[in-house]
């Protein structure tokens, strides 16, 4: 299922694999003035080729190398295109290997492909974008900014205000920082990948940033009264046990606090 929508010269396309009617996850990508900002997963592969004819895709950005984002990375080559990304992530987005049954199912797995590093700043005919490391969600994802429109394209790092859960693999120090520097911008549209244009993002963002600080404050409040990770983790907000179940443990609420009681910047394996 594909469904576009146009916010003046952006479009968006949401998409995503249904199963009896129901839409299992949905995620999306955006078309700017050529450019395709990242290109969907594997398994709506046919529906991003039609909209990279269709609009006379010249370009693409991924903004990480998750496979709901870097799917059609191999028909865009077949196209003369060379996906960009930050060099961080090229070695995995040009060897896909995706072996969750939970991400293949939803997903799909992507083929190997050719992708190349992203500079500072990414020129289309009528647009210059700053490019922006943001780590955190994963270690090689990257925001664009437009100035002169004041977009924002946040990847994954915005997603909703609040979470529920986390990824194992995320790092939640930087990922804070990495909003800090996203906030300072005072984007005027913010632009999520799975969600479509944010209303009110520039505040929305703000909210996630501090939503991550007031959250980190409790778990250590928590560890320092003795508690460890299971009785923080089950006082925490919302239930995650479908989650967990569906992920295989993948992403979870005790993750929220191993990443926050970890010192910033130390190893996550
Ligand atoms: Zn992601
Ligand atoms: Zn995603």
């Amino acid at each position: 299922m594909i469904i576009s929508s146009d916010h003046g010269e952006v479009r968006y396309f949401r998409m995503a694999r249904t199963i009896f009617g129901r839409a299992l996850y949905w995620t999306g990508v955006y078309v700017v003035d050529g450019l395709l900002i990242d290109s969907g997963p594997p398994n709506m592969r046919r529906h991003v080729a039609r909209v990279v004819d269709e609009l006379g895709v010249r370009q693409c950005v991924t903004t990480h190398g998750h496979e709901d984002h870097s799917g059609s990375h191999a028909l865009l080559n077949a196209r003369g295109i060379v996906p960009l990304a930050h060099a961080t992530g090229l070695a995995n987005m040009a060897d896909p290997r995706v072996n969750d049954l939970y991400r293949r199912v939803t997903w799909g797995s992507p083929p190997p492909a050719q992708v190349a590093a992203i500079g500072e700043e990414l020129e289309t005919p009528a647009h210059r974008f700053q490019v922006i490391h943001t780590p955190g969600h994963s270690d090689d994802h990257i925001a664009l900014f437009e100035p002169d429109r004041g977009w924002l394209f946040t990847g994954d790092l915005y997603l909703a205000p609040r979470l529920k859960v986390l990824r194992d693999d995320e790092d939640v120090h930087a990922m804070i920082a990495s909003l800090r520097r996203l906030v300072a911008l005072a984007p005027a549209v913010v632009f999520c990948q799975h969600r479509g244009l944010v209303d009110d993002g520039a505040e929305l963002l703000r909210r996630k940033l501090q939503f991550l600080v007031e959250l980190g404050e409790r778990i250590r409040a928590l560890r320092e009264r003795g508690l460890d990770e299971e009785e923080i983790a089950r006082s925490l907000p919302g239930r995650d046990l479908m989650w967990r179940l569906w992920t295989g443990g993948h992403f979870a609420k005790r993750h929220f606090v191993r990443s926050f009681l970890r010192p910033a910047g130390a190893s996550r394996r």
